[in-house]
Parts: C-alpha cells; sequence; structure tokens
C-alpha cells in the first residue's frame, strides 16, 4: 500500500512545494558547493544534492544529514560520474560525498583536464 503512494508525478515523489521551501533552507545554511570547497575553491551552492541516489524512497529523500549544497557543475559532472561508478560497484556509498577522496580527484581532473578534450562531452 505504501509503495503506491510513492508513485506517481515528480510533485508526489517528493518534488513539490516542501521540497522547494526544503531545499531553499538548506542551500541557505550551506551557500558554498562541498565539492568545490573540498579543493580550495569558493562557488555558490545552486542544487541541494541527495548524497545517497534516492530512488523514490522517501525515508532517504527526507534525510537531510544526507543531503549536500552543490553547484551546477558539481551535480551534472562529477556527481553522475560517481553514480555511475557506484552502479557498477567501482565507488562506495561513503565516496558519494564530494568531499570523499574520490570526489577530489574527479573535480581535479574534470576541472583541470584541458590536456583531455574527451571529458568535456559529458
Ligand atoms: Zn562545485
Amino acid at each position: 500500500m505504501e509503495y503506491d503512494q510513492r508513485r506517481g508525478s515528480a510533485r508526489e515523489r517528493g518534488y513539490g512545494a516542501r521540497w522547494d521551501k526544503a531545499s531553499a533552507g538548506f542551500k541557505r545554511s550551506h551557500p558554498l558547493c562541498l565539492g568545490c570547497e573540498a579543493i580550495g575553491r569558493v562557488e555558490a551552492t545552486t542544487i541541494t544534492d541527495h548524497v545517497i541516489p534516492h530512488r523514490g524512497d522517501m525515508v532517504k529523500f527526507w534525510n537531510r544529514d544526507m543531503w549536500q549544497g552543490c553547484c551546477t557543475w558539481h551535480h551534472d559532472t562529477v556527481k553522475q560520474r560517481m553514480e555511475r561508478m557506484l552502479a557498477t560497484g567501482e565507488a562506495t556509498l561513503e565516496d558519494m560525498w564530494l568531499t570523499s577522496d574520490l570526489a577530489k580527484k574527479i573535480t581535479i581532473s574534470m576541472k583541470f583536464s584541458c590536456a583531455t578534450p574527451g571529458d568535456q562531452n559529458l
């Protein structure tokens, strides 16, 4: 029964007014991108990211301890790559934090990788 309630529109899955409000509040208290900060750069948080993919699990979805503020670039590149690595077992759940050694390594290699144009296609 509970499972059925999780189906439906994005709004019903959590991304509605309640999320917007919670996310805005989170970004206010976490104004800097965690991933950029980890390598000594200053970038504004634009996205409230779920550290571990919630896959519609509302308990995970609303667990603020597992949220991290990040910039759009980190969310769309570094985090996507890490989640792919998580799916293939190359990365652990701990690695999903943008402050992890893996995240820092990927951030540095992607942000300063003029020599590897392949990465630009991501
Ligand atoms: Zn960032």
